[in-house]
């Protein structure tokens, strides 16, 4: 059964002292120029972790100031590579020394678990610095023959200020997937952290100048998208804004950008993603997949598996053993190690994932599990699962963003391609099949920006992450997201006598 748990006296040990509430700003915490504060909201209970200062349009400004002034005067884009990549590696160890803190403080603004926090995402974000660390002195152009009279090379610089504006799902990856390629490319920026989960940002703001990041490099301003966010998105002396969240904001960022200052804008946004399930697979390993890749973070993954097909031959056994580890999954406080999936991060999404489920019963799906909160306090859902679905239903085309799952029995590899594609969004997509030609001809035919054959959630910081179609443009992972941030100058220059 599906079940609520208090979480246990070791587990709630854990739960952080909240040490950093203000702006970062040119490299001190200070409070906003109003005065003002907003609540961040524990999702486990509904209570107030506590108040943090909100940035507005002119506190925005203060920090990109600080930005452009370390930019254009500091020292950060002219150290060597070397000397950037050694305090990104230092930040590295540091995040390492500090990672129970800076995992509770996810778990406790978030919902996250606790243990994936502390054993998964905060040691890969020690592990972006080093990746990143390890390109920041190999950036170099080219030697370009051009013409007899002529020769050319080209520098890689550093774009400028960079605007990074982030969700509340992975507050940590988040964090430091926008800022060490930036840091590496000699970048300076502004980042605004969702306003569910501003915690950990400004504990890794103090951790960065731990590291020796100088001041105003990075500037941490806590607000909300239609203020901070749309002042950072429009400002006039920011060069790019990369940004992660749903496609309706990002189609606003993109309107900002272009009636301001034309800035480059890169966008990392929302995902319906198929996950294709073939007659040959694995029965008990595909449903483990397929319940990982919706119920992982309580399905707040922008590339959740939440639409799932699978073949004829296998569906009802399929059906059968995924409905029954959906009702073993363990629901509670996330700082439980036992715990599998803690809350929606606050009452809006609450809301929001149980209005789809009620739309899905409405549309006549069959809920086959789930579909009810679980506990009397906190954002708890089941794990919620329905089939018998139409794909013009809301519950196939919108992203729900929680713990529901889509079911869907296919007959042929052409019927399940052109499901999977049936979509605006082409974030991810899954297949499970031994057959090596029926992966590498879905492989090719899926318009999604990363295909996991006989994996899910497998990520890399050299693999290169983004969307197609509306789930946005631009690479973070990889060295695309280290180009990201730099802009090519071509320098010519004559050449007399040559012989050739
Ligand atoms: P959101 O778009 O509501 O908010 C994201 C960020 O944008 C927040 O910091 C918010 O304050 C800010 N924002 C909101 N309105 C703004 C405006 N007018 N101008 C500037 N900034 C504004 O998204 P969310 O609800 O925080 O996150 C969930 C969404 O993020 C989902 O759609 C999910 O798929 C997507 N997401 C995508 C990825 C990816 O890599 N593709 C990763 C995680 C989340």
């Amino acid at each position: 059964m599906t079940s609520l748990t208090n979480g246990d006296a070791g587990s709630l040990n854990k739960v952080p002292t909240i040490k950093f509430t203000k702006l970062f700003i040119n490299g001190d915490f200070v409070d906003s120029l109003s005065g003002k504060t907003f609540e961040t909201i524990d999702p486990r209970t509904g209570d107030v972790i506590a108040r943090i200062s909100e940035g507005d349009k002119e506190d925005i400004d203060i920090a990109v100031k600080a930005a452009r002034h370390a930019f254009d005067n500091g020292p950060w884009p002219r150290l060597p590579g070397s000397e950037r990549a050694r305090i990104l590696l230092k930040w590295a160890e540091i995040i390492e020394e500090n990672a129970e803190e800076l995992a509770a403080l996810d778990a406790i603004d978030a919902g996250k678990l606790y243990h994936m926090c502390r054993n998964v995402e905060v040691p890969a974000a020690a592990n972006t610095l080093r990746y990143y660390a390890g390109a920041a002195d190999k950036i170099h152009g080219e030697v370009l023959k051009m013409s007899r009279e002529f020769h050319a090379y080209t520098l890689l610089e550093p774009l400028g200020v960079v605007g990074h504006i982030t969700p509340w799902n992975f507050p940590n990856t988040m964090f430091y997937i926008k800022v060490a390629p930036s840091l590496a490319a000699g970048c300076t920026m502004v980042l605004k952290p969702a306003e569910q989960t501003p915690l950990s940002a400004l504990f890794s703001a103090h951790l960065a100048k731990l590291a020796g990041i100088p001041d105003g490099v990075i500037n941490v301003v806590p607000g909300f998208g239609p203020t901070a966010g749309a002042a950072l998105s429009s400002h006039m002396d920011v060069d790019k804004v990369s940004f992660t969240g749903s496609t309706q904001t990002g189609r606003v960022i993109m309107q900002a950008a272009a009636k301001s200052n034309l800035k480059q804008v890169s966008l990392e946004l929302g995902g319906k993603s198929p996950l294709i399930i073939f007659d040959d697979a694995d029965i008990d390993k595909a449903t483990e997949l397929a319940l990982l890749g919706i119920l992982y973070n309580k399905g707040e993954v922008c590339v959740a598996s939440s639409r799932v097909f699978v073949q004829e031959g296998i569906y009802d056994e399929f059906e059968k053993k995924l409905v029954e580890k959906a009702k073993a999954w363990v629901v509670g406080d996330p700082f439980d190690p036992k715990v599998q999936q803690g809350p929606q991060v606050d009452k809006e999404q609450f809301e929001k994932v149980l209005s789809y489920i009620e739309h899905g019963k409405k549309e006549g799906a069959t809920l086959l599990t789930g579909g009810k909160t679980v506990g009397n306090k906190g954002y708890f859902i089941e794990p919620t699962i329905f089939s018998n679905i139409r794909e013009d239903m809301l519950i196939a085309q919108d992203e729900i963003f929680g713990p529901v799952m889509a079911l869907k029995k296919f007959k042929t590899t052409e019927e399940a391609i052109k499901s999977a594609n049936n979509t605006k969004y082409g974030l991810a997509a899954g297949i499970v099949t031994k057959n090596l030609d029926t992966a590498n001809t879905v492989s090719r035919s899926i318009r999604a920006g990363t295909i996991w054959i006989n994996c899910y959630f497998a990520f890399g910081d050299d693999v290169p992450f983004g969307g197609y179609k509306m789930s946005g443009f631009g690479k973070d992972h990889g060295l695309e997201a280290l180009h990201k941030y730099l802009q090519v100058k071509s320098v010519v220059t004559p050449l007399y006598n040559s012989p050739w």
